[in-house]
């Protein structure tokens, strides 16, 4: 039965956005739920409805930007439709510019000048473009399994020694100036900075590899790129895409972590559901983008006022409300309540996130016992008898079970309207609107499909 009796069934529509649309899609990934993906008809809080009438509880939550869930909270609805009913945009500066930017420098301590612009994506590349102009080097390293985005830049794999594009279409240029390292691996950076150290602009990094499975860092992993770019003059870019106003709050992750980065990109959540992106950082180095300095940067949509005013009134929200004391204490929940799960059945499991993220990583060997564990999902403590055992960098999490989790696990998931990512890389979001009845509904549903699967 339709929901909506206007609307077509999932099936059908897939079928017509296959005639229109590439792979029926606008983004690969969400391609991947089978035998056809959802087409959703509208959100409901915690939840999203999709053309067939069937009810989710999701935690897809636009992978990452919904920290407040699918209903905009009274003053971000009003906000954007005051600002909407003045005129969408004009390509002349507005003071909301200005208040978004005030509010992220007030917040987060490495950033006191802002250029916004349309996506993650755009962010990083004018990052990289940005430490290539400010040192006059060309190389850059970035993690294997990290995640910036569809840029040439970034879509470059191998290490030190031996590289290849990632996709079709990269010139072997690119290929030269990117520089994959295992992230968490403290020899690999070293290296590479012993043999290209004066080549290299900056290191990009997420804070946490949020991307591709959840790996958070090593304890000293984040001091040793510091040290390294200061001793070098490379810079250092952390990439707060996903973990910006959602891992460590307001602070961002580089609060949690207390490390600072020359230069932060951001995107997702200060965005409030529109589109958008960011570059931060110490003005003496952000000066260098026109019309100050001579990186070109440009945007007919930068700092947008529907988007700005929906991150602004989503961030003093977010502020207001206890909104990172709730996700977070859900999401600490939800993953103890994995890590017991995990216990009980089967232990060739990592619970893996922080803050609001989490995953159930589909490892393939357990320790001898558990005890001794972390509690709430691996926090990479050299302590834990699992240490050894639990994922370090993007190849650990890709050596998985990623097939068993897409092809089975997921659909029970499902069957029973628990909506996750739809593989084992994608990160999953607790946002505002869900509630304790929900983490545990959610946790008899990992219960079930795991002692069925075993
Ligand atoms: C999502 C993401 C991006 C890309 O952002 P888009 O807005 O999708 O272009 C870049 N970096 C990280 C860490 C991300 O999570």
């Amino acid at each position: 039965m339709s929901h909506n009796d206007g609307s077509e069934s999932t099936y059908r529509l897939y079928d017509r956005a296959l005639e229109s649309l590439v792979g029926g899609v606008n983004s690969p990934v969400r391609a991947d739920p089978r035998p056809t993906p959802a087409f959703v008809e509208h959100g409901d809080g915690a939840h999203v409805v999709d053309t067939d009438g069937n009810r989710y509880l999701d935690y897809i939550m636009g992978y990452g930007p919904l920290l407040l869930g699918h209903d905009l909270p009274e003053p971000v609805h009003e906000a954007v439709t005051e600002t909407v009913t003045d005129g969408p945009m004009y390509g002349i500066p507005t003071e909301v510019e200005v208040e978004l930017a005030e509010f992220i420098i007030d917040h987060v301590d490495s950033v006191d000048r802002l250029r916004f612009v349309n996506s993650g994506t755009e962010a990083t590349a004018a990052a990289v473009r940005l430490a290539r102009g400010h040192t006059d080097r060309n190389k850059i390293v970035v993690m294997q399994g990290g995640y910036h985005g569809g840029h040439e830049s970034f879509l470059v794999d191998g290490d030190v020694e031996e590289r290849s594009p990632s996709s079709a279409g990269v010139p072997p240029a690119f290929v030269d100036e990117t520089i994959p390292v295992p992230f968490n691996d403290e020899a690999a950076i070293r290296d590479v900075f012993e043999r290209h150290g004066s080549e290299i602009a900056a290191v990009l990094t997420e804070p946490l590899l949020g991307n591709h499975g959840i790996v958070l860092p090593v304890e000293g992993y984040h001091e040793t790129l510091r040290d390294l770019c200061d001793d070098y003059g490379s810079l250092l870019i952390f990439d707060e895409v996903i973990t910006g106003f959602r891992v460590g709050g307001l602070e961002c992750a580089q609060g949690k972590y207390n490390v600072e980065p020359d230069l932060t990109t951001f995107a997702k959540v200060i965005g409030g559901g529109f589109p958008v992106g960011a570059i931060g950082g110490r003005a003496e180095i952000m000066q260098a983008f026109t019309p100050t300095g001579s990186v070109f940067e440009s945007g007919t949509f930068n700092g947008h006022p529907v988007t700005m005013v929906a991150g602004l009134e989503t961030l003093r929200f977010a502020k207001e409300h206890d909104v990172y004391t709730h996700v977070n204490e859900l999401g600490e929940r939800l993953r103890a309540g994995l890590q017991d799960i995990v216990e009980d059945h089967a232990p060739e499991y990592t619970v893996a996130g922080t803050d609001s993220m989490f995953k159930l990583l589909f490892t393939r060997e357990a320790p001898e016992t558990m005890a001794g564990h972390c509690t709430a999902g691996c926090k990479q403590r050299p302590d834990c008898p699992r240490f050894e055992l639990s994922p370090k960098t993007g190849a650990d999490v890709a050596a998985g079970k990623t097939d068993r989790w897409k092809r089975i696990f997921w659909p029970a998931m499902a069957d029973r309207d628990v909506l996750l990512t739809p593989n084992q890389f994608e990160s999953q979001f607790v946002s505002y609107a869900h509630t304790e009845a929900d983490i545990e509904r959610t946790l008899e549903a990992y219960q079930d499909v795991l002692s069925q699967s075993n």
